[in-house]
């Protein structure tokens, strides 16, 4: 790797939707401190507990946008799609500055990302209904109810999927380990990031060409969670260059 190698972090699962609580509180912090420290700043999904449109006129929507857009003039911010928010659209990267990812990247030396709901290949009620809500049939047709009756839809849609979890055995809901293998083998890739399965960690894959490494970032509940990769001398792989870090939202990233 070159001294030019950007130095990056991760994030996923913030569930943001009240800028007073702790986890927002920290989230600005956080990022004031790293936009100095780091090039780029990648957003893996979920970044909000709901989105139903660029139009979203919530207070804690309109800090959201002022942080980004601060924060990006200092570092690059990357934003990819989760299942809670993959409505954010070209409007909001606009009035922040974000740039919106695919839903599967590969980086430069080789890392790949993705929110990792896809990776979640069990449980399929919630594939068959991921498939409907990224279609743009629907896309288009909740796009244009009005913002309240969306907000009502949205609300309507967690407290269905939250007794749809509570009903659901948790192996289930955890990405599969053949999804997993699947995708690394498609990409040849040695280190794979993602976040929604709320069991962070460093998990070495042991299959056949071995040496793979998975790190999920954890939902900001108790605490925040981050991934950071800095690439130095003697660290030639990816893999060897992250780490996986928790912090107290109590003491709001005061490091
Ligand atoms: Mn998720």
């Amino acid at each position: 790797m070159t001294a030019t190698t950007p130095h990056r972090i991760f994030l996923s699962d913030l569930h943001l939707d009240d800028a007073t609580s702790p986890a927002f509180q920290t989230f600005v912090r956080c990022l004031h401190a790293e936009q100095e420290r780091v090039d780029e700043i990648y957003l893996l999904g979920d970044l909000v507990e709901a989105w139903v449109g660029d139009d979203e006129n919530t207070a804690w929507a309109d800090v959201l946008r002022e942080t980004l857009y601060t924060v990006g003039r200092s570092a690059d911010v990357y934003l990819m799609h989760g299942n809670r928010d993959f409505l954010i659209g070209k409007a909001f990267c606009e009035q922040t500055g974000v740039t919106l990812l695919d839903e599967i990247v590969q980086l430069d030396d080789g890392t790949l990302l993705c929110h990792g709901d896809q990776l979640c290949t069990d449980d399929v009620a919630y594939q068959t209904l991921r498939k409907q809500l990224r279609g743009a049939e629907w896309k288009t047709d909740f796009l244009h109810k009005p913002l309240s009756e969306r907000q009502q839809i949205a609300n309507a849609m967690r407290t269905e999927s939250q007794t749809a979890q509570a009903n659901k055995a948790d192996n289930i809901m955890d990405a599969s380990e053949e999804a997993i293998d699947a995708l690394m083998r498609r990409y040849s890739a040695s280190l794979l990031i993602h976040g929604h399965t709320h069991r962070p960690g460093s998990y070495r894959l042991q299959s056949l060409s071995a040496n793979r490494q998975r790190i999920v970032l954890g939902s900001w509940e108790n605490c925040g969670w981050l991934c950071r990769q800095n690439h130095g001398p003697g660290r030639k792989m990816a893999r060897d260059s992250v780490s996986l870090e928790c912090f107290s939202l109590a003491h709001r990233y005061e490091i």
